[in-house]
């Protein structure tokens, strides 16, 4: 479960940014093609905050399409899941967002 890593990342950028204030809302950008699971990581958030400044925040998870290009005919597309082909056919994408995983915003009691 790839998402018990990831947690484990927001949680410790979290607690690095809030300076060991307590965190009452973690507001998270996750792009679709890193095939987070909210449900999953909103799991492992419970465990893993546990402990920690952030305990007892509520996690937000704000799930963001993808964007990729074509290399074949150069059109934009917009993915929602990790794998995709192009109207015309091709399946050689270059991926250019969707994989990124942000703390947007931290709200600090
Ligand atoms: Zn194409």
């Amino acid at each position: 479960m790839h998402e018990l890593g990831l947690t484990q990342e927001v949680i410790e950028i979290a607690c690095r940014k809030c300076e060991g204030a307590r965190v009452r809302r973690v507001v998270l950008e996750v792009g679709l093609l890193t095939a987070v699971l909210p449900d999953a990581m909103l799991f492992c958030f419970d465990l893993c905050a546990e402990g920690t400044p952030l305990e007892g925040a509520k996690l937000d998870i704000r799930q963001v399409p993808g964007k990729a290009r074509c290399r074949k005919c150069s059109k934009d597309l917009t993915l929602e899941q990790p794998f995709g082909n192009c109207p015309c056919g091709s399946l050689d994408l270059e991926w250019l967002s969707g994989q990124e995983l942000r703390i947007v915003e931290l709200e600090v009691v």
